[in-house]
């Protein structure tokens, strides 16, 4: 099914082909007529779903059958969880709003750099803001914007925007807003309190459920490798220079693992360099667009990176460490393997991670051949099977666990170690 059978314009569908897409993935081709009818919509897909898409086309055709006012109001306002998502969705909706008759403004606001040209960019207002909550609320205490005219709202991850604490900032807009709206509500997960969210924001929301099919399922590839954790960085450039992986992204547990790992990996020669929260903005914004051109082969980074970053054809992500839980898994992985390219993701587990990886193997129903590299076999043997705590120091065993143990010490003893 092509775009133009949407009920978009010829200019947007133009304006998506220079983008490089050419067919609505599901979440488009669902999400697009419902937004153009002026519907809510409660849309459960996950990241590298084509999402910016869905809400950005039928956003921007709606406002170009709108009547333009001089000086511009704000129209529709994106809210969303990180400044790096906040960059991203704005640079695509400029793309597609650049081949327009009357072409949008969109202002782009977010914190942790400084609030003076962003407060100048909305000189003149604008048709659309993409914005974090925080900085959002600072500009209207600072009378640099208005939102009474707002017709759209979207909320984009809503489950990470109440993951970082946003739900009082949320409120806050939300009491600023018109009541006459439409609401556009996305989410990856819906846990108990995004589902109160939704029912509060929502008015007869459409529900978009993309199913993962393996039309829309990005082909990854995951690999488990075992491994001594002081091996760890002499595999991966071991891996980087065998595998021929040009570019990878590597997580670590802590900014001060980002840094150390970055740095033993330049010390021996690959382009590589940490990304993480205690960097400035304007250096992050430097290290993913240089990430992006190619300049870096290795960015090695904490969870900061593991939501709402696309970079086009990434083809690997490591998990040096592995991350805290299964869902923070499956964004991880979703860094790779982006619009139905394939990618690959691999994780390092040692005898001591071995029973945290189970545990995020059992939530992901997987079950991964474990693998060694000759040269690296690691010479610690994985804990058994039994009550585990997951990795967590100093945890009790949960009632969980110990049902757990149960079942392990009920197999039999040639069982093979969940391969
Ligand atoms: P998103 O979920 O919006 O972050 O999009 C994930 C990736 O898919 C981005 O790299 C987009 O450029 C790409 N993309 C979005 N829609 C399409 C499409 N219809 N065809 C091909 N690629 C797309």
């Amino acid at each position: 099914m092509p775009f133009s059978t949407l009920g978009l314009s010829p200019d947007l569908v133009h304006a998506a082909g220079e983008l490089g897409f050419s067919t609505p993935t599901p979440v488009q081709a669902q999400a697009i007529p419902v937004i153009l009818r002026g519907a809510d919509l409660l849309a459960s897909a996950q990241t590298g779903s084509g999402k910016t898409g869905a809400f950005g086309l039928p956003l921007l055709q709606r406002l170009q059958q709108g009547q333009s006012h001089t000086p511009r109001r704000v129209r529709a306002l994106v809210l969303v969880p990180t400044r790096e998502l906040a960059a991203q969705v704005g640079e695509v909706l400029r793309s597609l709003g650049s081949h327009l008759p009357q072409r949008p403004k969109v202002a782009v606001v977010f914190g942790g750099v400084s609030i003076n040209p962003q407060m100048m960019g909305l000189r003149g207002g604008a048709d659309v803001v993409v914005a974090t909550p925080g900085r959002l609320l600072d500009l209207l205490e600072q009378n640099a914007l208005k939102l009474s005219f707002v017709e759209t709202l979207v909320l984009d991850e809503a489950d990470r925007l109440l993951d970082l604490g946003f739900a009082d900032e949320l409120q806050r807009l939300l009491a600023l807003l018109p009541a006459q709206r439409q609401n556009l509500f996305f989410s990856a997960t819906f846990p108990p309190e995004v589902q109160a969210l939704a029912a509060t924001l929502l008015r007869d929301p459409v529900r978009v459920e993309v199913a993962a099919t393996a039309a829309n399922e990005p082909a990854i590839l995951q690999r488990v490798i075992e491994v001594d954790p002081d091996k760890r960085t002499q595999l991966l450039r071991h891996l980087l220079k065998e595998s021929g992986w040009d570019r990878a992204l590597v997580f670590v547990a802590t900014k001060y693992a980002a840094e150390h790992v970055a740095w033993k990996l330049h010390q021996s020669g690959v382009f590589a360099t940490p990304f993480h929260g205690d960097m400035s903005q304007g250096k992050r914004t430097q290290v993913l667009a240089e990430f992006k051109n190619e300049q870096w082969d290795v960015v090695v980074t904490t969870d900061l990176a593991a939501r709402g970053i696309d970079i086009a054809q990434l083809p690997v992500v490591v998990n040096y460490d592995l991350p805290r839980s299964a869902v923070d898994y499956v964004h991880r992985i979703g860094r790779t393997g982006r619009a139905g390219e394939s990618g690959l993701a691999v994780s390092f587990v040692s005898g001591d991670t071995e029973a945290h990886w189970r545990l995020i193997e059992k939530r992901q129903g997987l079950s991964l051949p474990r693998e060694q590299v000759p040269g690296f076999e690691p010479a610690q043997v994985a804990a058994p099977a039994g009550p585990g705590t997951g990795g967590i120091k100093g945890k009790r065993p949960s009632k969980k666990d110990k049902l757990r143990a149960a079942a392990a010490a009920s197999q039999p003893a040639d069982t093979p170690k969940s391969r």
